[in-house]
């Protein structure tokens, strides 16, 4: 998806002065943005609070929406630069159209990884015909240095790995969880696993210790580390865990992330993520520009989505800090 803040604010993330240095629980109850009346999208990263977890820099979640008697999702092609973005469906269906040629669709229990890199073009749409409900998670991953000018790519994995015990079904999008590992490109130290918790379920999952965590309901409620985590709310646990307790009195669908945090500095504004306000300037004018450095979406039928007024990029460049 794009972000769909009309006015959305210039970030500055990266660094360690935000990332915890031993367990934490914190709750970041995420801020609804506003997409016509139909879509409800809660935003858990970037917030005030934490801007991000490993090098997970954006977390939107979607739905459940009745989409029986719209369009659904309606998103014309955007642009992308120095990122990942990882899509995630627990219900309906999306057609994923990109400036590489691409032309997929893809439902529940499927990923579409859309490495941005050097620069791309993606249009998103509900199939004309299309289930019932939409229901997803938007996650973007930061590309290091050494990668952010990589070349673009979609890959779309109709089967993940995953495992199942004691009432919990684990699905490995990114990275490695409990043994399993996604097949899906990663281009620095990260994981991200659905974990589907039977009514009743209670489990104790294994972490890495460096890795820093935070974990979302996406749909039901549970508890983690005895601390209530309530649909669409997220709970950030901080570094130096073995592992995290899991209790879900209902069923209950959990996304967990994580990675090495991520010490690079970064300016993410819209859909782009650079280094500074003068690239995000340019990327932008590049946009309007038809510049090739994003290429055209074919057989998406209207026009392009236009950037939001660039804001004054306050934004000088800064030294990387390690
Ligand atoms: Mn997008």
């Amino acid at each position: 998806m794009s972000n769909v803040d009309r006015r959305p604010v210039p970030q500055e993330l990266g660094g360690t002065e935000q990332v915890s240095s031993g367990p934490a629980l914190d709750l970041l109850p995420g801020k609804e943005v506003s997409l016509g009346e139909r879509t409800r999208v809660r935003r858990l990263l970037p917030t005030l609070g934490r801007r991000l977890v490993g090098a997970w820099a954006f977390v939107d979640h979607y739905g459940p929406d009745d989409v029986t008697s719209s369009s659904g999702m309606q998103v014309p092609p955007h642009p992308h630069t120095g990122l990942q973005t990882v899509s995630w469906l627990l219900e309906g269906e999306v057609h994923h159209r990109d400036s590489l040629g691409s032309d997929v669709r893809f439902r529940p229990g499927e990923l579409a990884l859309m490495t941005a890199g050097h620069g791309i073009a993606h249009s998103e749409q509900s199939p004309v015909t299309h289930p019932r409900y939409l229901h997803g998670a938007q996650l973007w991953v930061a590309l290091p240095e050494a990668h952010r000018e990589t070349a673009p790519a979609f890959e779309h994995h109709a089967r993940l790995p995953g495992f199942t015990s004691d009432g919990l079904t684990a699905t490995v999008l990114m990275g490695s969880f409990g043994g399993a590992t996604s097949p899906g490109t990663a281009y620095s130290a990260l994981m991200g696993t659905d974990l589907d918790l039977a009514a009743g379920s209670s489990v104790e999952v294994p972490l890495e210790q460096d890795f820093e965590y935070a974990v979302l309901a996406a749909s039901g409620s549970a508890e983690v580390e005895d601390v209530p985590l309530d649909r669409g709310a997220m709970l950030y646990l901080g570094t130096g865990r073995r592992s995290v307790r899991l209790r879900a009195p209902e069923a209950a669908r959990l996304l967990l992330l994580g990675g090495e945090p991520f010490e690079e500095r970064l300016v993410m504004w819209w859909n782009f993520v650079g280094r500074t306000g003068e690239e995000i300037a340019r990327y932008t004018e590049q946009w309007a520009d038809e510049d090739p450095r994003f290429g055209d979406v074919d057989g998406y039928d209207g026009p392009r989505q236009p950037a939001p007024p660039l804001p004054p990029l306050p934004l000088k460049p800064r030294g990387r800090e390690r």
